[in-house]
């Protein structure tokens, strides 16, 4: 690690070198996958002694990997950050985070279009289990986080844009409230990756990334990063992975570490396809609305300016008819994939709200119809010809 300073410059510089030591690994372009559980010591003092931030030292693949260290060595410099921790999902880290930053009676405020899971997680464990409480808010506008925070909230969850209908939040607003009542701001940054948005620059304690995403980028594996800038939490979380047990294993690191290479390039085409569908939706006359924080017409666009440098593939739009209607628009698509994920080479479509009622579709902000779709690599032109044609069935 003699001279890593002067990747940090570029985003495209530290996916493609930083944190790498090819003359510990026979100068390979490429590191080797540590497929290991275990390293050994000469003596027991060196076991005793040893000290865990020592890039040259491990102990036990439930610790610390080579491997997966290059790649959180990576992360942590996207993201502006002193540690990056891979996890072996995104839940994972999002569980971790949570009872990192709570104990028993905390209250979270979180967004009601958060990640679903996690607000399960919420409002079921960390309720039922830890006596938690939480309050969900919509976070379009700063007086919904002024006016739930308490003394007793720890953690504000956010997701900007938010994954189904793309809402946003201000980060540097909600942090600023999140600090006068020492919580902390936690942020899925799925959606825009570390290259489109640093939101430890603009405030947030804790970064989390689902890995299953952009980031591994084809569609082959599971997991999880967080990124923080306090070396204090990263020491607690750190320890927090060992004793739940999280960690990404070597193979899935090392996919990551590939998947991260490419990953600049693939999300620039990502969202040219995106932008030119989103267009397309919004000039047609059966679609009633596009949600795509890129579209100028979109309700914070402004906002999204000011807090990202881009936009990814994924989108979702609202049909002029019924959700059988968007059944059928969503059965017709020939490459559009029905499936939940996103974030990989394929095109998928999903409809998240079709077997919900009406009133929770209305706190959601979409109606049963909404048709959410990632854009994949397969051609901008084969996508929007795959969308007229389904359109035209209804
Ligand atoms: C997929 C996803 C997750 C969960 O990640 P897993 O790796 O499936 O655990 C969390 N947040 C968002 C926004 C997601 O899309």
């Amino acid at each position: 690690m003699s001279d890593q300073s002067r990747y940090l410059e570029s985003s495209k510089l530290i996916t493609s070198h930083y944190g790498e030591e090819y003359e510990h690994y026979y100068n390979s372009i490429v590191p080797p996958i540590f497929m290991n559980s275990l390293n050994v010591f000469d003596t027991l003092d060196d076991y005793y002694d040893f000290d865990r931030r020592d890039k040259h030292k491990y102990c036990y693949g439930r610790v610390q990997n080579p491997t997966t260290r290059i790649l959180e060595d990576k992360i942590a410099a996207l993201e502006h950050g002193v540690g990056a921790l891979a996890f072996a999902s995104g839940m994972a880290a999002a569980t971790t985070a949570v009872m990192t930053a709570c104990r028993a009676g905390s209250h979270v405020v979180c967004v009601r279009n958060a990640y679903g899971p996690l607000k399960d997680f919420l409002s079921g464990y960390c309720k039922e289990h830890m006596d938690m409480t939480v309050t969900f808010v919509a976070g379009e506008e700063i007086g919904d986080f002024e006016n739930s925070v308490t003394d007793a909230t720890d953690l504000i969850v956010l997701e900007s844009p938010s994954s189904l209908v793309f809402s946003l939040q201000d980060i540097r607003a909600v942090s600023k409230i999140a600090r006068e009542h020492q919580a902390l701001v936690y942020i899925d940054n799925t959606f825009c990756t570390s290259i489109y948005q640093q939101p430890l620059d603009l405030g947030a304690d804790i970064v989390m990334h689902t890995t299953s995403k952009y980031i591994g980028g084809h569609s082959d594996l599971i997991g999880g990063m967080l990124a923080v800038k306090d070396p204090e939490l990263f020491q607690k979380l750190n320890l927090h992975r060992e004793l739940m047990g999280g960690i990404a294993g070597p193979m899935e690191a090392w996919l990551m570490i590939r998947g991260l290479r490419t990953m600049e390039v693939r999300i620039a085409q990502h969202q040219q396809t995106a932008m030119a569908v989103a267009e397309f939706l919004e000039n047609h006359p059966k679609v009633k609305c596009v949600h795509y924080p890129g579209l100028p017409s979109h309700p914070q666009y402004e906002l999204m300016k000011r807090q990202q440098s881009g936009n990814t593939g994924l989108m979702s739009f609202e049909i002029h008819g019924t959700a059988e209607q968007a059944v059928k628009v969503a059965e017709s698509l020939k490459i559009f994939k029905i499936g939940v994920s996103w974030g990989g080479f394929e095109s998928l479509v999903f409809l998240p709200h079709l077997r919900l009622d009406d009133e929770t579709c209305e706190k959601l902000g979409g109606g049963r119809n909404i048709i959410r779709i990632h854009c994949g690599l397969e051609g901008t032109d084969a996508l929007i010809s795959d969308l007229e044609s389904a359109l035209a069935q209804i």
